[in-house]
């Protein structure tokens, strides 16, 4: 089966997730606008997003930056009020590129990159809003902090003038992410974060009821993809 989908498609498909956002928010006695939908664009091409921005999406996710420098900005000229989010690893020689382009940074996961990333944000004069990654499932081939040291960085973004809103995870595929969305949830209460980035197309109901701020998905509105 071709995965991609239609305008209508993705149209169809957005509202589709954007009841299941309403309906999950509603049974754990939260507001639907308690909850923001991140719609991830990696790997789709322009005509996709343009259809979701047509049907009222605004913010977006994307995990690469290269291919976000080749997508967006020719996008966000077109279609202003467009919220563009990084929720891939970034190294810290991209650090600039990155500021240039996003609004949101949801992948801090050292004091170097943190560093890179204020010296940056000062530089262009742009207000950056960033969330440390938090590997709670200590996978060896995927970034973070571990849990333990989430707050050590957080306090060092602090230090070096970059504001940290909050905490995201990835929860590893192959286990029950319940468990990943309280550890996340119960470490951002304790380090007084409101924004919880946790969730995908699989899990975005789950990660809402353990209480994601927003939820990154992607296959559920777009369609399948091509493996990376
Ligand atoms: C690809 C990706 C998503 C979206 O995954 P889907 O299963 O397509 O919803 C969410 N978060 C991150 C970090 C991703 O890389």
């Amino acid at each position: 089966m071709d995965g991609s989908a239609s305008a209508a498609g993705i149209k169809a498909r957005l509202a589709d997730v954007r009841a299941g956002i309403a309906r999950a928010a509603s049974a754990s006695g939260r507001p639907a606008g308690s909850v923001a939908l991140v719609a991830v664009s990696k790997t789709q091409g322009v005509e996709a997003i343009a259809a979701a921005i047509a049907a009222g999406q605004r913010v977006f996710g994307e995990n690469r930056v290269r291919e976000a420098k080749e997508k967006w900005p020719a996008l966000r000229a077109a279609h202003p009020g467009i919220e563009l989010r990084l929720i891939g690893h970034l190294q810290t020689n991209k650090a600039a590129a990155a500021v240039a382009l996003f609004d949101a940074i949801e992948t801090v996961d050292s004091a170097r990159l943190a560093q890179a990333l204020a010296q940056e944000a000062a530089r262009q004069g742009r207000a950056l809003r960033c969330l440390v990654q938090v590997n709670t499932g200590a996978e060896a081939r995927k970034s973070g902090v571990a849990p333990a040291d989430a707050g050590a960085l957080v306090a060092r973004c602090r230090a070096l003038g970059l504001g940290i809103e909050g905490l995201m995870c990835i929860p590893p595929a192959d286990e029950d992410p319940m468990p990943h969305f309280q550890t996340l949830a119960s470490l951002a209460e304790r380090l007084g974060l409101a924004v919880l980035s946790m969730g995908m197309s699989a899990d975005y109901q789950a990660a809402i009821a353990a209480g994601a701020t927003h939820v990154r998905v992607g296959a559920a509105i777009f369609g399948a993809r091509a493996k990376q």
